[in-house]
């Protein structure tokens, strides 16, 4: 009798054979649910794709020289370093032939953390992602941001930029990535591989551009750990370490265009399926900084 009440109290505990666990909510859930930042000092825990973000401000959904795009989504949430670079860098884009200003994807949750869909990173508040389409009007309806959609730089067979790309990108990007804020900023390789041909002058402020997969829409910009969060993991390796030399304009940087793109060598063996990563939708609570609880039960 004992030791059945005993096995009682542990399946209570842990599942038992024949009963489901009981799964753990995942921390997309919970973050995603979240409507409001957290009444808290700004804070960026943790690192980009595995944190949160305390005090969080909204990027107001229009300004002089930027709009938020679809709106619905609730993701133009930010540490304020990120609102302030949004904000002098899209009136400085407002300077360049033929942009307005920004238009502003997805930056961050109210409350970072991961999300329920789409990107990894975004979680402390310092991501944003910033539409390659230069913006004709600043007066776009809630409607029309949700159904206007960005244009594509890339050419179809992924080695070259297409007619969307321009030199005034060059420039919007130049912009971007001079601002001491920054720590890298994604786009895709063409684009990059093209900045590097036609970029005149000092061209240091090309090592902060890295190419990545996607990125053909819009440009990811990531900033570096703000000084007064000392909980934000600074990223490794860094631009410079990830660098051949002082722009990035490399032999790495050709191969993203040229044997990334071969289709696989049919004579080799295949290699063996890896595990899948745990990403940012398996995480629990346990997978974030400790304080990351506190942002989510925080008024
Ligand atoms: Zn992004």
């Amino acid at each position: 009798m004992k030791i059945t009440k005993k096995l009682l109290f542990i399946c209570t505990l842990v599942a038992c054979a024949g009963l489901p666990a009981q799964a753990e909510t995942k921390a997309n859930k919970l973050f995603g649910a979240k409507s409001a930042a957290s009444q808290q000092a700004p804070n960026a825990l943790g690192k980009y794709a595995k944190g949160c973000l305390a005090g969080a401000q909204q990027l107001p959904e229009s300004g002089p020289t930027w709009q938020a795009m679809r709106l619905s989504r609730n993701r133009n949430w930010a540490h304020p370093e990120m609102i302030s670079y949004l904000k002098r860098l899209s009136a400085e884009v407002a300077t360049i032939r033929g942009w307005k200003g920004l238009y502003i994807g997805d930056i961050s949750q109210p409350r970072g953390g991961p999300m329920t869909s789409s990107h990894q990173s975004h979680q402390l508040g310092l991501d944003a992602d910033i539409w390659l389409l230069p913006p004709k009007r600043l007066n776009l309806s809630l409607a029309e941001r949700e159904n206007l959609s960005s244009k594509s730089v890339r050419a179809k067979n992924w080695r070259t930029v297409n007619s969307n790309w321009t030199p005034a990108h060059m420039a919007v990007l130049k912009a971007a990535a001079s601002d001491p804020a920054v720590e890298r900023i994604f786009i895709t390789a063409p684009a990059k591989v093209w900045m590097c041909d036609h970029a005149k002058g000092n061209k240091r402020w090309l090592q902060k551009i890295r190419p990545y997969w996607g990125h053909n829409y819009h440009f990811h910009v990531r900033l570096k750990c703000p000084a007064g969060s000392k909980n934000c993991k600074r990223q490794t390796p860094t631009v410079k370490q990830l660098s051949k030399n002082a722009t990035g304009c490399d032999k790495d940087l050709k191969w993203w265009v040229t044997t990334a793109l071969e289709p696989p060598d049919s004579n080799l063996p295949k290699a063996p399926k890896k595990p899948k990563k745990r990403g940012a939708r398996d995480y629990v609570m346990a997978d974030l900084p400790a304080q990351c609880r506190k942002v989510l039960t925080s008024k």
